[in-house]
């Protein structure tokens, strides 16, 4: 029965052996006035577009995770709070003051069940800024969910947790996990897996909240809002919250903590613009602008470059004619339909390769040592404002200094490009108000970095 406790799961879903005779059920859809409402994730369809046959209907909206329909139902048994325990707790870090704030802030709102949102920075150490509420609510029999909506962020994550939590049995849950289903009061998920939850969790984290598919994706959203318990605590992660996000703060639904800086306390870098005339003109008369050309030698002096691509079509043109015409330089190029996307990706991060071109998959989620970004084509639309500011994010993550620069090399300036530079300035400006950067920047290109940053 543990497998149904704080979920709603058809019987298709479940071993053939479990007795539900002391389960809860309701209805899979609910259908009504000539519209059916999935009960899973919520969304409304006009019967006549979800007719499979005579007043049978499904929902096509959450199909992925296995179809609804109108003849099923959900199983479900209510979580309860669990006893007060004893959970091993090994982490010998330490947060700095900036993170600390936030630590006993989330601590509070976790306790309180109230709802809020952290904006940190990128690069800020936020799954740090976790582990202090995540040991007390555990401690005290809460249930917890830690969901993303990018499969790689929650891979990456668990080893963390693991290491942090050695005794806590964490369920990983994605789309493509193999191990089946089991009890755990530590769930680890990508957003998508919270339709299957139905008020079980004390608190439940959304990390990179902003991240597509959650951002545009009502259906998402509805359901983290049905995961959680009617008393209980969500929190939104992001370094770049949107618009709708800050109206929430703005009409007091949600609570905001801000922390503008990063744990080694230097500022953010601050992009920098330059114009690259008619940029795709050369491309197709198969030169590479100069100013392209400057900008990754110039940087690669210090550093490995990462270049972002507006699109895949650019990537494989600018990548051909720099392995053509800059046969010296060791690249690779990485985007959403390489088979070999996950590899490449460790070898950069091995730093295997001088220059590194990507699309806007790289643009959050990846730390790389020693890097330099250039955006090329920054006017494009697919570099939106917190497209822009996760990018420049990528540089200067590590303790060590190593003088890493933000490019944004555009046939034209635009507004998005504007407000990310504004945006990271106005965090700088903040960082330094409440004494959270140190000036290092300048003292370490002039001596040997890891004594200074130690
Ligand atoms: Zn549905």
């Amino acid at each position: 029965m543990n497998e149904l406790t704080g979920r709603k799961i058809m019987k298709k879903e479940l071993p053939e052996n479990i007795n539900l005779s002391e389960a809860l059920h309701f209805p899979a859809m609910l259908v009504e006035r000539e519209q059916a409402c999935c009960q899973r994730c919520g969304s409304v369809h006009p019967v006549a577009a979800v007719e499979m046959a005579p007043h049978h209907y499904y929902c096509p909206a959450c199909l992925q995770l296995g179809r609804v329909d109108s003849k099923e139902v959900f199983y479900h048994r209510p979580e309860n709070q669990g006893p007060a325990r004893e959970v091993v707790f090994e982490w010998s870090g330490e947060l700095t003051a900036g993170q600390q704030t936030v630590s006993d802030w989330l601590q509070k709102i976790a306790v309180e069940k109230r709802k809020g949102m952290i904006w940190a920075v990128t690069g800020a150490g936020k799954t740090e800024m976790l582990f202090e509420t995540v040991h007390a609510l555990l401690s005290r029999g809460a249930r917890i969910g830690l969901a993303s909506p990018r499969v790689d962020v929650c891979l990456e994550l668990y080893p963390r947790l693991k290491a942090v939590f050695p005794k806590e049995d964490i369920m990983l849950l994605h789309g493509e996990a193999e191990a089946p289903y089991r009890y755990t009061p530590f769930v680890l998920c990508t957003t998508h897996q919270l339709l299957r939850f139905y008020q079980a969790f004390d608190l439940l984290i959304i990390d990179e909240v902003d991240a597509f598919p959650y951002v545009n994706e009502p259906v998402l959203q509805y359901a983290a809002e049905q995961a959680v318990k009617r008393t209980s605590a969500l929190i939104y992660l992001t370094a770049t919250p949107t618009k709708q996000l800050l109206g929430q703060v703005d009409k007091k639904i949600l609570e905001m903590i801000v922390l503008p800086a990063r744990y080694h306390r230097r500022k953010l870098p601050i992009p920098q613009l330059k114009s690259c005339f008619r940029w795709r003109k050369q491309l197709e008369e198969k030169r590479l602008p100069k100013e392209l050309v400057d900008c990754i030698k110039s940087l690669m002096e210090k550093n490995n470059v990462l270049l972002f691509c507006p699109s895949i079509v650019v990537l494989n043109k600018i990548y051909q004619l720099i392995v053509a015409q800059l046969p010296n330089i060791s690249a690779a190029s990485v985007h959403s339909k390489d088979e070999k996307r996950s590899e490449k990706v460790l070898q950069m991060r091995e730093k295997k390769f001088r220059l590194f071109l990507t699309t806007t998959i790289l643009e959050r989620g990846v730390t790389f040592e020693q890097v330099s970004v250039i955006v090329i084509g920054s006017e494009h639309s697919v570099f939106s404002e917190s497209v822009l500011v996760q990018i420049a994010g990528r540089v200067d993550r590590k303790k060590d200094f190593t003088s890493g620069e933000v490019w944004f090399l555009h046939d034209g300036k635009t507004k998005p490009m504007r407000q990310a530079v504004k945006q990271i300035k106005k965090m700088n400006a903040l960082a330094e108000k409440r004494g959270l950067v140190d000036e290092l920047c300048l003292l370490s290109t002039a001596n040997n970095q890891s004594s200074i940053n130690q």
